[in-house]
């Protein structure tokens, strides 16, 4: 199974593909986590990637693309896994089918109302050690910056800066959001209420998961 998660920056991608990844066993791989640590580590891609992220821009579609490939073509994708934050064009989408043409695909878009998205964004921290999600309006860390899981630094990310959220959200009414009309026609495709608790919003998911893998195994 290759599971799809479409939504705005926000609406709870990276948790939800935390919880479904400790549930169902499939690896998440985010592919802003992926560029992040390249540019951690400055390799090319990162140094390429760096100033496109800061300012909420989309890397280049075929340095994406590719990362992701050799991301997927590990042992541990070999069962399914779950995409959060790829694809985000029409472009990656198409060039995801041609590169996996065995997992079957199913794509959860989390909605979320724009003005909700940005009031979370202000209130994320994530762990620069494990990547832990935290919120602080919500799901506070018991230890004030302190990751309960790793004891790693809470830090905001730098995308998550009041002037940078308005220009994601923009981006990802322009460019990724054709992509749900796209999946609508095509794929297994449902959309799930992303307002509420984190528990809440899981047993969203978790209904159209089950439903969606004990069609695929009859
Ligand atoms: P995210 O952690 O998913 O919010 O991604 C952080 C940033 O990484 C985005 O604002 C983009 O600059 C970049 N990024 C992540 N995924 C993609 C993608 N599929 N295509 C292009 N850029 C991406």
């Amino acid at each position: 199974m290759k599971i799809i998660l479409l939504g705005a920056p926000g609406s709870g991608k990276g948790t939800q593909g935390d919880l479904m990844t400790k549930t169902y066993g499939f690896p998440r791989i985010s592919s802003g986590d992926l560029l992040r640590e390249a540019v951690e580590k400055g390799t090319p891609l990162g140094k390429e990637a760096r100033a496109i992220m800061e300012r909420g821009d989309l890397v280049a579609d075929d340095l994406v693309i590719k990362m992701v490939e050799e991301r997927i073509a590990k042992p541990d994708c070999a069962e399914g896994y779950i995409l959060d934050g790829f694809p985000r064009t029409i472009y990656q989408a198409r060039k995801l089918e041609h590169i996996d043409q065995n997992h079957r695909e199913m794509v959860i878009e989390i909605y979320l109302p724009d003005q909700i998205a940005v009031d979370r964004l202000s209130a994320r921290r994530i762990c620069s050690s494990c990547c832990t999600i935290y919120n602080l309006l919500g799901h506070k860390p018991a230890a004030e910056n302190v990751c309960d899981i790793c004891s790693g630094k809470l830090i905001r990310r730098d995308d998550d800066k009041p002037e940078v959220i308005q220009d994601r959200l923009r981006v990802y009414h322009e460019q990724t959001v054709p992509l749900v009309d796209y999946y609508k026609t095509k794929t297994n495709y449902f959309q799930i209420n992303g307002e509420g608790p984190i528990e809440d919003i899981f047993a969203r998911v978790r209904k159209v998961l089950d439903k969606a893998i004990d069609r695929a195994e009859r």
